[in-house]
């Protein structure tokens, strides 16, 4: 089977590796050319444009940052710039990756059946360690035949695979779990700080709280503290892992489905708020967990 692979950052770059050891005919491509550099260093073949990664493809993966991105690659733009769909042959599967607005998934779908191509939203969970992995978790949308013919190609990929229900369903459940992830990384960093305010000591305060009723996804695999988990962000200058801008994103997202459907998310619109006031002191490129900043004495 043959995959073009479109996006190799924090995460498409390590799914797509994992493809090609699992041996997949990879053809990547991304806009930039360190990342480009980057892949081609470890093996992986890259195209000179995404059309020219996708022309004998089976299946094409996208991984992009945002609705914009995803659009403006399948769309393209206002007639200038052709969209990818116009090179992609029909019969093929798309497989979109990115956590993006369900809206966004939907209309580029119906763009995609329109000329006979297939397409799903499989947006993931589980982080760049995930990635690295191959563990990660795939929540789908889609037709479930268009799903079964992705199966092979993301349980290369992770761990587990979720149908959630048409297309745009994976990214609705993408959005609630992030919007989950993003109030508990507060949570967890304000109770952390608090404890260190006091005089604990946070590796013996984590373990406490790890092992205790406020146990959590962060104390166990992602601690915020520095210092604490030696493989998480925090202990490497918040580098790498999932961006504080894409967690905004993602709050945005939620806030502006939840407005879409009047329901009630107060500790959802107050996590995005502060994300946003993070990301206007200058650290929306530092991972998410680096919200502690906001939380904690300078010196400490
Ligand atoms: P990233 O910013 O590291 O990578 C995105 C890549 O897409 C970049 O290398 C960029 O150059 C490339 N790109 C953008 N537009 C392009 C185009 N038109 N053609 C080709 N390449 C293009 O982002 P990431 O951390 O890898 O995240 C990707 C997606 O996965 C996002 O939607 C994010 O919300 C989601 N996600 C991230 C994590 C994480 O831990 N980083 C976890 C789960 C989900």
């Amino acid at each position: 089977m043959k995959i073009a692979f479109i996006g190799l950052g924090h995460m498409g770059g390590p799914m797509a590796l994992n493809l090609r050891k699992a041996g997949f005919a990879v053809k990547a491509f991304d806009l930039s050319d360190e990342a480009c550099k980057k892949y081609a260093a470890e093996g992986l073949a890259i195209a000179a444009s995404a059309a020219e990664s996708v022309t004998d493809a089976d299946v094409v993966i996208s991984m992009l940052p945002a609705s914009a991105h995803v659009e403006g690659l399948f769309l393209g733009s206002g007639g200038s710039k052709p969209g990818l769909l116009d090179s992609i042959r029909a019969g093929t599967l798309v497989i979109d990756s990115s956590t993006i607005a369900a809206a966004t998934s939907r209309k580029v779908a119906d763009a995609a059946a329109a000329k006979g191509i297939a397409m799903i939203d499989a947006p993931v969970s589980g982080g760049t360690g995930g990635a690295i992995a191959g563990t990660l978790t795939f929540m789908v949308g889609g037709e479930a035949d268009d799903l079964e013919r992705a199966r092979p190609v993301l349980e290369k990929m992770g761990a587990n695979i979720f149908h959630a229900g048409g297309v745009g369903a994976g990214q609705t459940a993408k959005i609630c779990n992030n919007m989950l992830l993003g109030i508990l990384m507060i949570g967890t960093s304000e109770a952390l700080a608090l404890g260190v305010a006091n005089g604990l000591d946070p590796k013996v305060l984590s373990e406490i709280m790890r092992r205790s009723s406020g146990g959590n996804w962060a104390l166990e695999k992602y601690n915020p503290m520095p210092g604490v988990m030696e493989t998480a962000p925090a202990s490497k200058n918040y580098a790498g892992g999932f961006g504080t801008d894409l967690m905004l994103k993602d709050l945005g997202l939620a806030q502006e489905n939840a407005t879409a459907v009047r329901a009630a998310t107060p500790l959802g619109g107050l996590a995005r708020s502060l994300y946003a006031a993070h990301s206007l002191a200058g650290h929306g490129a530092l991972d998410f967990s680096s919200v502690l900043k906001l939380l904690q004495k300078a010196s400490t």
